[in-house]
């Protein structure tokens, strides 16, 4: 393992979300020649730090510290290795961090990141679900109504969707994802890592009902697959529609129509647009 001292700056280090055995040797190596470590939860953390070895002197950062807490940082990361780590995970996903990033960069600072464990990442990976697109929700809003606008706000992106969720509100948040996004399929991804791991697949109806009265213990990702695409109009399907468009307007136009009303590309409708006309 490499035991250089650390240069002065801001370290990221991801650490395990369940399994110890995730702690990478660059995560151990940077929280060991790190000068003060930055932490969420001192008591949650200092397992971990025991288990790593690392004695530096340990300080609870939030976002929403004070100005007072950051400009302290701020003033030592000129001479000193810090590095931050959250409960579990990758730093700044759904955990605090960013606006230190951001003031550490503005100050000229070096940043760094020792990436590791993120249950977001994990869970696409288990998921069997799209992963070319992907778009990474965190938590939904607790209200109703405020959980159906952020569903209503994402129902058309063509991605697949990542959440995270705990088992007292997953049959609720399905239900509501199932309402929003209508026949999808998800996976609900459970103690990634640990002992109990769990990936229950089927639609968000499907996984909605299993869960609606027996709420799972344990941490939670839901991914849910994205969109079907639309099937292509047949031929019938656009000359039905064209003959219809061509008695009120120009070929051109009516294509134009066509071609929005049925998502095919344009020259498609248009050529046949001309033969129709043609009769
Ligand atoms: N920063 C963390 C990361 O990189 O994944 C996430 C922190 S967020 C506050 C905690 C949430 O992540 C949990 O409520 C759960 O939804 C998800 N999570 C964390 N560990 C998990 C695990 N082992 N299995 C499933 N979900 C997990």
């Amino acid at each position: 393992m490499n035991n250089d001292p650390l240069a002065p700056g801001l370290y990221i280090v991801a650490t395990p979300i369940g399994n110890l055995g995730d702690l990478s040797a660059r995560a151990i190596a940077t929280l060991r020649g790190a000068g003060r470590i930055l932490a969420e939860d001192k008591r949650v953390s200092a397992k971990l730090l025991a288990h790593a070895g690392a004695t530096a002197p340990m300080t609870a950062y939030h976002d929403h510290s004070d100005e007072g807490l950051r400009d302290r940082i701020l003033a030592e990361l000129g001479t000193k290795a810090i590095a931050l780590i959250s409960d579990a995970g990758t730093p700044l996903i759904s955990d605090p961090g960013y606006k230190l990033v951001r003031a550490a960069r503005a100050a000229g600072h070096a940043v760094h990141t020792v990436p590791g464990p993120c249950a977001a990442v994990a869970a696409l990976t288990l998921a069997g679900l799209p992963t070319d697109r992907f778009l990474f929700l965190g938590f939904l809003p607790a209200k109703a109504k405020a959980r159906a606008d952020k569903i209503a706000e994402v129902a058309a992106v063509r991605a697949s969707l990542i959440l995270y969720e705990s088992g007292p509100r997953l049959g609720e948040s399905l239900a509501a994802l199932a309402k929003g996004l209508g026949t999808r399929d998800a996976a609900v991804v459970r103690e990634i890592s640990k002992l109990h791991e769990e990936t229950v697949t089927g639609t968000l109806s499907e996984l909605a009902a299993r869960y609606a009265d027996t709420p799972p213990r344990g941490e939670i990702v839901i991914v849910v697959g994205p969109p079907a695409e639309r099937a292509e109009a047949s031929d019938d399907d656009l000359d039905r529609a064209l003959d219809e468009a061509l008695a009120r307007l120009s070929p051109s136009r009516a294509a134009a129509e066509v071609a929005a009303a049925l998502g095919i590309p344009r020259k498609r409708a248009y050529a046949r647009a001309l033969e129709r006309a043609a009769g």
